[in-house]
């Protein structure tokens, strides 16, 4: 990989996104042996350090980390020393001196995985910081779209909802335009960023025509914890004109997947009937999520044993 942290995938090549797919592949196939270990990342350390809540993503670095053998410290902000006023970055530091092979940090304002990384030694991956990137789910996003369809390259992705709040939405934005889809997002006027065309995407606010012949239907969480005001009138309307249920999935391809990052509000973004049954492909997407952020672990915590040969 190009840089040693992976704290956006605004900052990597194609090709550096298809190495994580393939890794992931790889990865895979340990998840289906009956011992489910391997002795990859013996020795490492990876510290989880998640100042937002998370369910998914912090389970899934931890059983990484666990199948590649390696150590995992899950930090708590609740129950350190953050809560005796020590900053961000001292708790950073001191975590540092203690010799982590990489850092998992999830934090609610935009940029501070970043500003960990520019005091560590360690690797740091971004596991979702404000609104900004959540590099892995769209990773993982991604390689569940290429085992359902078999390629991304030519597809076309409906991203529907808060596009303005979701870091989900922006690192799958530059995730699939990178890997050749065409990207077209559908919310209601105040939740589409000014000028998100710029991004290269298809901006929309007919549901029915974002749909129009779409391969991959992605829904997102009104992320309520980002709202500061009112940005449609109900959550009842918002169901009506932007939920997705089946009705409106006849507007896509007949083959079109239904994905969604979790949690999900049921019967808001999505009908319980499509959150449960095919065509949606969420419990794929959380599978998947284990392998990829085992390969990404690999990649990058793994990099002094790959660099040692
Ligand atoms: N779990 C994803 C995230 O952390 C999506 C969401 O919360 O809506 O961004």
């Amino acid at each position: 990989m190009s840089q040693p942290n992976l704290l956006g995938i605004e900052d990597l090549e194609p090709a550096e996104i298809l190495r994580i797919l393939d890794a992931a592949e790889h990865m895979v196939e340990i998840g289906h042996r009956a011992v489910k270990k391997v002795p990859t990342l013996r020795g490492r350390t990876i510290v989880n350090l998640f100042f937002e809540p998370s369910t998914r993503t912090r389970a899934s670095f931890e059983i990484a980390g666990k199948r590649l053998s390696a150590d995992v410290i899950n930090f708590s902000p609740s129950s350190s020393s953050l809560k005796k006023s020590e900053s961000i970055l001292d708790t950073a530091r001191t975590l540092d001196a203690m010799d982590p092979d990489a850092v998992v940090v999830r934090h609610g304002v935009a940029g501070v995985p970043k500003r960990v990384a520019d005091v560590l030694s360690a690797p740091v991956i971004n596991a979702g910081d404000g609104a900004h990137e959540h590099p892995t789910q769209a990773l993982l996003d991604c390689f569940t779209v290429r085992q359902q369809k078999g390629r991304i390259d030519g597809l076309t992705v409906t991203i529907v909802g808060d596009i303005l709040h979701s870091r989900v939405a922006r690192s799958n934005i530059y995730a699939f335009l990178k890997l050749g889809a065409e990207v077209r997002v559908a919310a209601p006027p105040p939740m589409l960023p000014p000028h998100v065309e710029q991004m290269g995407v298809k901006a929309f606010t007919s549901l029915r025509e974002a749909l129009d012949g779409a391969d991959v239907v992605m829904a997102l969480r009104i992320q309520n914890e980002r709202l500061a005001g009112a940005y449609f009138p109900s959550a009842r309307e918002y169901s009506a004109t932007f939920g997705l249920d089946r009705a409106k999935m006849r507007y896509a391809k007949d083959d079109a997947i239904v994905m969604h990052p979790g949690p999900v509000n049921r019967g808001v973004e999505l009908s319980h009937d499509l959150a449960d049954h095919r065509p949606s492909v969420i419990l794929d997407q959380v599978r998947n999520g284990v392998a990829l952020r085992m390969a990404v672990l690999y990649l990058y915590a793994g990099r002094r044993t790959a660099d040692e040969g």
